[in-house]
């Protein structure tokens, strides 16, 4: 392991192969595969086991996220709990922290630090017989580069730009792959400001703009662990719960009356419709959504600051599966 001989490390083409490879993908995690595979096959090791980093409050804070065993990407549990890094891990991630150009090395392990936002946000660590030589530690360097760069890129391109939140191409994308493979209850909610084009007509677009970023901070600090929270598009959001739609009812009823309490800086007081639909079918996404849809614009229709969910109302006959809004879509921006 790292008894690197000339024969030992990869060609210039293969190398090139794999930074391609990084660069052609699209989701997170599969971008953490190539990088894995790009280091090990350089490093010619045989395993590496990957951990995710915060810190919180000047304490680091690391789990495990997954291992790379003999060209075997094995996925831990996604659950895996935080804990305190060990003593060695506490020495690698401050000795990286300091110099962003080494790679921490003690005792027959190396440790590659990976970097979003100049924070350290997970560590890769290997075996490795001896520290590496100069321009092996600089080709690693300028790949976890490559990668901290390429991370970013992914994190704009699936961010809305004013309010940060998760943006409506990966909604598509999200909501697409649960109604492929479904583990558990979902509820699809799709939440729109009540009465919000006179907020820009009286106050300017920039305090509307204030209160899309403040609601959008209101809603991902209420909904929490329990879904994700997206931009679906101007003034309306999409949610996705991972809750039964009892549950649902309740906790977007409590978020309903949480934003109506909320006092807006200048505007005061402001409501929210909510509509929602349990994604229990084998549907189409367009589907889904328009089920939701319908049960927001009952809500619009029905004095707006409410929340319905579509199977209640279709049961109760107040609508019917071939009802559309009003001969149109909701306006959504
Ligand atoms: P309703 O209760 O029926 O939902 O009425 P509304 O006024 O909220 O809905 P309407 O669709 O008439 O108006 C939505 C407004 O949202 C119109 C559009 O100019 C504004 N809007 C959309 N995106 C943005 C944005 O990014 N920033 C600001 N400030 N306004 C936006
Ligand atoms: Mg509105
Ligand atoms: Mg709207």
């Amino acid at each position: 392991m790292n008894d690197l001989s000339a024969s030992d490390v990869m060609p210039a083409s293969a190398l090139m192969k794999h930074v391609a490879e990084l660069t052609s993908r699209r989701e997170r995690h599969e971008l953490e595969h190539s990088l894995l595979d790009l280091i090990v096959g350089f490093l010619n090791t045989t395993s590496a086991e990957v951990f995710s980093v915060r810190e919180t409050q000047g304490q680091w804070e690391i789990k495990n996220l997954y291992r790379h065993n003999n060209q075997h990407l094995l996925e831990l549990h996604p659950d895996s709990q935080w804990g305190l890094p060990s003593e060695q891990q506490q020495q690698a991630l401050f000795a990286a922290q300091q110099s962003s150009d080494m790679l921490p090395w003690h005792d027959g392990k190396l440790w590659l630090p990976v970097h979003q936002f100049g924070d350290i946000v997970e560590l890769i660590e290997m075996p490795c017989q001896r520290p590496l030589q100069p321009e092996q530690a600089a080709f690693l360097l300028g790949v976890l580069r490559i990668h901290a760069n390429y991370l970013q890129l992914l994190y704009e391109a699936e961010r809305d730009m004013l309010t940060g939140l998760l943006n409506r191409r990966k909604f598509d994308t999200r909501l697409y792959e649960l109604l492929a493979n479904r583990d558990g209850e979902y509820v699809l909610a799709l939440i729109d400001i009540d009465h919000f084009k006179p907020i820009n007509d009286n106050y300017g677009h920039i305090v509307g703009d204030e209160v899309l970023l403040l609601t959008a901070g209101l809603l991902l600090r209420h909904i929490g662990q329990q879904g994700q929270v997206y931009r679906y598009g101007g003034e309306e959001f999409a949610v996705l719960l991972q809750q039964n739609t009892t549950q649902a009812q309740q906790t977007l009823e409590i978020l309903r009356q949480q934003i109506a309490q909320h006092d807006f800086p200048q505007v005061g007081h402001l409501t929210i419709s909510i509509g929602f639909v349990e994604i229990n079918q084998q549907g189409l996404p367009a589907h889904v959504v328009e089920e939701a849809d319908k049960a927001l614009y009952y809500a619009k229709e029905h004095g707006r600051n409410a929340v319905y969910g579509y199977h209640e109302l279709l049961l109760q006959g107040l609508i019917s599966q071939h009802d559309s809004n009003d001969g149109g879509e909701i306006e959504l921006f």
